[in-house]
């Protein structure tokens, strides 16, 4: 989740009830602050988030009314010493202009008190942390190389067709019946394949058995009153420490498949989920 704080959304000039550009865009322990206008750091201190972690600046352009607020954030880091390194992104004209706020007015030959780390951008991505990034984009203004900042959050969940379609689960024996031990996550529309089960017969014949939302499984997060699936069986059921927090169960379900060819060998199977909204899991087979 990301949190974002407006510190200043004027413009040019400040207004009684509005301090220049600034915002801090949080996201876990990654703290960006995008642009730092002539009082920064008197909203900072207003608004609680304090100077610590506060090295990372994002500059979408060098207009004073964007900048100016970073001599005075950099004179107080030579006092208080808050942060380890600085890190400043933004086009090279932006760059340059700071560069002379802070080397040629602030500093005057002193030493800065961490190191200051001047990062260039274009278009394109620059910042990548686990689970998110942050790539810069070009925007028209009065300014030369002026930028937009998109924060974009990595997908949690990547459908990788071509590992769904290699899981060959071995078998090797003839069965009259399949169960399987499965259950979704999150929900579909009821009726809706999210996957199926391929049986591979040892002779080459293939069976396709599809995994239908609301028939063979359903979302493993329950409520009551949700819809149970109409032809599989609750196989087990309980908790975990945030559904008990909700007041809900987790559920899995035994589905049972009536093989066409008992007394052909089964050589392997494949369990393919088809990228849907819901996705099935399957914890155990077995077979009679
Ligand atoms: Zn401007």
């Amino acid at each position: 989740m990301y949190e974002i704080t407006f510190l200043g959304t004027s413009a040019s000039a400040p207004s009684p009830k509005r301090s220049l550009p600034a915002y801090l865009v949080q996201h876990d322990e990654y703290r960006f602050l995008v642009d730092c206008g002539e009082g920064t750091q008197r909203q900072i201190l207003q608004s609680g988030i304090g100077f610590k972690r506060l090295n990372r600046i994002l500059i979408t352009h060098g207009h004073l009314d964007h900048i100016l607020g970073l001599g005075g954030l950099l004179s107080t880091f030579m006092r208080w010493e808050a942060i380890e390194a600085l890190e400043i992104y933004g086009g090279a004209a932006a760059l340059e202009r700071i560069h002379d706020l802070l080397y040629t007015v602030v500093l005057r030959g002193a030493k800065p008190p961490m190191p200051i780390n001047f990062i260039p951008l274009t278009s394109g991505p620059f910042f990548d942390a686990p689970d998110f990034t942050v790539s810069s984009f070009a925007v028209q203004h009065r300014s030369p190389d002026c930028l937009g900042y998109l924060f974009e959050e990595k997908p949690r969940r990547p459908f990788l067709a071509e590992k769904a379609e290699a899981l060959g689960i071995p078998i090797g024996a003839m069965s009259k019946r399949v169960h399987f031990l499965q259950a979704a996550s999150w929900q579909d529309a009821t009726g809706s394949v999210i996957g199926e089960y391929r049986v591979h017969y040892a002779d080459g014949e293939i069976a396709t058995i599809p995994i239908v939302y609301g028939h063979s499984v359903v979302d493993w997060w329950f409520m009551k009153g949700d819809p149970l699936p109409t032809n599989a069986a609750i196989a087990w059921n309980g908790a975990n420490e945030r559904t008990e927090d909700l007041g809900h169960l987790i559920q899995v379900y035994a589905f049972t498949w009536n093989n066409p060819r008992p007394d052909a060998p089964i050589a392997t199977l494949d369990f393919v989920s088809l990228g849907k909204e819901s996705a099935p899991f399957l914890m155990a087979v077995t077979l009679d």
